[in-house]
């Protein structure tokens, strides 16, 4: 198959992966309220077809996928949470950063990178001529876990077809991935950070860029040139 094809195979494939991942979150989410077998009421079958609606119909904007979210329930970490951190900057960026998942200061605030992290973050965009609202910031997960532990593979499966939806609407050129869960979720693989930063790799016809996590900048400094060599190739491919 010709490559321009099998790209938009695999992305027709992706799209589709995300709907059944939609479709699966819901019946979690009814499951989860409380219901119990399959409800074939008119209200139900008009919902559902409001779905088919998006997904053949114009392309979806942040604000359609933010109240999609709702109050979302669709894994543990919605017991222990305070704020949802869906994402934050411009609706169209060229470049979006991709983190782990909101700390503590974020979970607060319901804001993408604030804390220590975030200021190291802020000083990263600052650093490519960028500044944090001419770029998107969001997270493979929206919701603190206790403790700032590592995601688990289900919550990130919960997650992530919200996260796949808000990359397909903003259409950016670029995505840098902040540490090692942006990076392995989404190129879909086990290699470690230190081997996969420094050049891009492909989703869904975006160039990603891994780079180490500012969190692991900060209590590994000498890291920061090889952050600063992975931003001067961002550099030169932004233009
Ligand atoms: N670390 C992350 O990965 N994301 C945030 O939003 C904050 C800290």
């Amino acid at each position: 198959m010709p490559l321009r094809s099998q790209h938009r195979h695999n992305a027709r494939i992706k799209d589709f992966a995300a709907t059944v991942a939609e479709i699966e979150n819901r019946l979690r989410h009814l499951a989860a309220t409380g219901c119990r077998g399959f409800d074939c009421s008119e209200t139900s079958l008009k919902t559902i077809k409001t779905w088919e609606h998006k997904i053949t119909s114009a392309p979806e904007t942040l604000k359609v996928i933010r109240n999609d979210l709702g109050d979302c329930r669709r894994c543990r970490l919605s017991g222990s949470r305070k704020n949802i951190v869906f994402g934050s900057g411009d609706p169209h960026a060229k470049l979006v950063f991709v983190g782990e998942g909101p700390g503590y200061e974020e979970d607060q605030r319901g804001e993408p990178f604030v804390g220590a992290a975030g200021q190291l973050l802020t000083k990263i965009i600052k650093a490519i001529n960028y500044t944090r609202n001419q770029v998107y910031i969001c997270n493979i997960i929206k919701c603190r876990p206790p403790g700032n532990r590592n995601p688990m593979p289900d919550e990130i499966n919960s997650c992530f077809p919200f996260l796949g939806r808000q990359i397909k609407a903003i259409k950016p050129d670029f995505i840098c991935a902040l540490g090692t869960f942006a990076a392995q979720t989404l190129l879909e693989t086990k290699e470690s950070i230190s081997k996969l930063r420094g050049c891009f790799h492909d989703y869904m016809g975006i160039k990603v860029l891994p780079t180490y996590h500012p969190a692991y900048l900060l209590r590994n400094p000498e890291k920061k040139r090889d952050v600063w060599e992975d931003m001067k190739k961002l550099i030169k491919e932004l233009g």
